[in-house]
């Protein structure tokens, strides 16, 4: 289980909005988070801040990142898996952050789902590294420009004085970190 993931079940286990079923549940089924739920339209975006290091997971049906859960049929469609998977891989163009916060992508960590075997799920994680972490004011979740037919995105929200869930709406990016 990863650090962020134990991060959210701490949080999970501190929301007074959940019921003692959900809890039982989570703490059942422990990389829930990780593996998340499958819902079209619904993508969630865990963004953790300890230190100097910023990280952001995403966790979106593939029809929500291409379009689609089937394999590509033309060129068109392969080109745009190419594409995709080349952005997700690159890690750039996913958060944008104050410009003095000086933070730096330092690692992605991506892999291809498969297609053409019923759903399917992105689930890349990226970590970056802050030189002045104080500047992290907001972060601006530019990935959602790309995604598709988002209806609901949530964010859980970790830093040393924020534990928040929020639901972003109506093509609103910015996501406050204080
Ligand atoms: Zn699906």
């Amino acid at each position: 289980m990863s650090l962020l993931t134990r991060l959210l079940l701490a949080l999970i286990s501190l929301s007074p909005f959940l019921s003692p079923f959900t809890l039982t549940a989570a703490d059942q089924e422990t990389d829930s988070l990780e593996h998340g739920k499958h819902e079209h339209g619904a993508v969630t975006f865990n963004i953790a801040l300890d230190g100097d290091t910023l990280s952001l997971e995403l966790d979106a049906p593939a029809i929500n990142v291409l379009g689609f859960e089937r394999s590509p049929r033309n060129d068109a469609e392969r080109k745009l898996v190419t594409d995709t998977h080349a952005w997700l891989a690159g890690g750039r163009e996913m958060l944008a952050v104050p410009s003095n916060a000086g933070c730096r992508l330092q690692s992605a960590n991506f892999s291809a789902p498969k297609l053409g075997t019923g759903h399917a799920d992105y689930q890349p994680r990226y970590t970056f590294r802050c030189s002045n972490p104080a500047a992290l004011a907001w972060v601006e979740i530019w990935a959602l420009r790309k995604l598709k037919e988002v209806e609901r995105a949530e964010v859980n929200l970790i830093t040393p004085q924020v534990q928040r869930q929020q639901t972003l709406q109506g093509g609103e990016l910015r996501v406050p970190l204080k």
